[in-house]
């Protein structure tokens, strides 16, 4: 019986998806948990309170709002968009990313990124049947390779360009010139993935109307909303229409569409959160780049790149472990990345335990 079972998956399903490992997320229980940028911080007691209270008026036995409606609107009042732009609403963006690549999927069509950047941009593009292609960043800085995504666009003709602004999981934010510069010459769609917009100090939503290709996508998630998976994309009616058309009816559910709003109707909540943590941000950079031999990188996100001394970071990574602090391991997943390590700011106690197990463990 699992022989034939076996016999079977290996006919039929696509190879391209029997090559791939299913997206990794390790058991963190009991942990500090720095690996996967969550906002640390929870609700001050009566305002969940005051959530939860609110969640009676909530009917689970009729659908959603096809559309979100009233959360689009309350989004819209925070972004200060052109009224000719409009929202499109994902289950987390990555729902989004999958929506435009099969949106604009065809054979020997090119989803193009940098790397290393965003793993779901090349993993979705394997999903919908588009041809990845990753452009290396600079190896000094992590800037644009220009010379090389010039050559590239015009040898592949991308009918998508993903970039995420700031970068993940190098933290810098690109230079907007040079993505302006993209912009232009791209035949196709450029998605500019601002999911650390929060913390950064520039954005491209006001480019919004300039450029016939431009879309913008954020998130929640990582400004302290990442269990209720909203994310959502900024452009031209257009360009959302058609993307609209292949969502999945009611995507977002209606606890998600509720505590979205409730929460947006507290701004100077997550605003406070987001200062601490830049701030924190700003003196972990400090106190890292003390440590012997590490280097840390610029972060324009809520989380840190950082090179250890030559062949210790698997070594530092298992010893935070035994110490019960995950972070994430990037050495061995790009050759860019050789010896990094990327660290979330966690609050300021778990910045502090994370600085005296590495000053320990160095
Ligand atoms: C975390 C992340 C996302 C996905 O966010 P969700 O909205 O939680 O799906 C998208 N893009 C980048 C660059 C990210 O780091």
């Amino acid at each position: 019986m699992t022989a034939d079972t076996n016999a079977m998956v290996a006919r039929w399903v696509r190879p391209e998806i029997a090559a791939l490992r299913a997206y990794q997320v390790g058991d963190a229980s009991g942990c500090i948990k720095l690996d996967a940028m969550e906002n640390p911080y929870g609700w001050p007691a009566e305002l969940q309170a005051a959530w939860l209270a609110s969640l009676e008026g909530v009917t689970v036995n009729r659908y959603p709002d096809p559309s979100g409606q009233a959360l689009r609107a309350a989004l819209r009042t925070g972004l200060a968009l052109p009224p000719d732009q409009e929202l499109l609403l994902g289950n987390g963006s990555d729902e989004l990313i999958q929506m435009i690549a099969m949106t604009l999927a065809a054979p020997g069509r090119v989803l193009l990124s940098v790397e290393p950047s965003f793993v779901m941009y090349r993993m979705i593009a394997t999903f919908c049947g588009l041809e990845y292609v990753g452009v290396p960043l600079r190896a000094a800085d992590f800037a644009l390779d220009m010379p090389a995504l010039r050559a590239a666009i015009a040898e592949h003709e991308p009918a998508v360009i993903f970039l995420a602004y700031p970068n993940n999981p190098t933290g810098n934010a690109f230079a907007a010139d040079e993505l302006r510069e993209l912009l232009a010459l791209a035949p196709g769609l450029v998605v500019i993935d601002e999911a650390y917009g929060p913390f950064a100090a520039h954005s491209m939503l006001g480019e919004l109307g300039r450029h016939p290709n431009l879309v913008v996508m954020r998130t929640l998630s990582k400004m302290g909303l990442a269990g209720l998976r909203l994310g959502y994309l900024a452009g031209a009616p257009a360009w959302l229409g058609e993307f609209d058309k292949v969502r999945l009816p009611y995507n977002i559910n209606v606890l998600s569409q509720h505590s979205v709003r409730f929460a947006l109707a507290h701004p100077e909540v997550f605003s406070a959160q987001t200062e601490t943590l830049k701030a924190e941000r700003a003196r972990e950079q400090a106190e890292l780049a003390a440590l012997p031999g590490v280097e840390v990188f610029p972060s324009e996100a809520n989380f840190l790149l950082v090179r250890t001394p030559p062949g210790r970071a698997g070594e530092l990574f298992e010893g935070l472990r035994e110490r019960r602090i995950l972070i994430k391991r990037l050495d061995g997943a790009h050759p860019l990345l050789h010896d990094c390590l990327r660290i979330t700011v966690g609050t300021p106690a778990e910045n502090d335990q994370l600085l005296a197990a590495l000053r320990d463990l160095l």
